[in-house]
C-alpha cells in the first residue's frame, strides 16, 4: 500500500468518525466557517481556559474532506496553547498552499494526510476550512 492510499484511508475513516461532532457544554468561543464552492458549513466551538484549548468540537455539514479535516484538527489542537494552535494552523495552510514538507510538517501528524489535496485545487477550500475558522478565532483574541 503506498502512502497515498494510507492517507486516503485516514481521510475516509476520519470523515465517518463523529466523536468530535457535538455541541460543547460550555463553549467560550464559536466561529462559523463556510465554503460556498462545495457547500461545506461548520460551526467550530472551543472551550479556552488560561490560554489553553481545553475542549473543541464542531457541528456542520459537508463533504468527507472537510469533515475529516475538521475532526483531525480538533484532535490535534485539544490541550494546546493558543500560540501552539496558531502555529499548527499556519503550518497546515503552508503545507497546502506553499508545499511545505518533511520535518517542517511533522507536528501535523495525521493532518499530513491532506498534503496531496494541494494537487486538487477544487478541494483545497474543503481541506483548509476548519483551519481558517480556528485561526479566525485565535486572531480575534
Ligand atoms: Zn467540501
Amino acid at each position: 500500500m503506498d502512502i497515498r492510499e494510507i492517507y486516503t484511508q485516514i481521510i475516509t475513516e476520519e470523515s465517518r468518525n463523529t466523536k468530535n461532532k457535538r455541541y460543547l457544554p460550555s463553549p467560550t468561543n464559536e466561529e462559523k466557517g463556510h465554503n460556498p464552492s462545495c457547500g461545506d458549513e461548520i460551526t467550530l466551538q472551543l472551550e479556552i481556559k488560561d490560554g489553553i484549548i481545553k475542549d473543541a468540537s464542531y457541528i456542520g455539514i459537508g463533504c468527507a474532506i472537510s469533515q475529516a479535516s475538521t475532526s483531525i484538527m480538533i484532535d490535534l489542537v485539544k490541550g494546546k496553547t493558543l500560540q501552539e494552535a496558531k502555529n499548527l494552523c499556519q503550518t497546515f495552510l503552508d503545507m497546502i498552499t506553499e508545499g511545505l514538507d518533511g520535518d517542517d510538517i511533522k507536528i501535523l501528524k495525521d493532518a499530513r494526510a491532506f498534503k496531496n489535496i494541494s494537487t486538487m485545487p477544487a478541494r483545497v477550500k474543503c481541506a483548509v476550512l476548519a483551519w481558517h475558522t480556528l485561526k479566525n478565532i485565535i486572531d480575534k483574541m
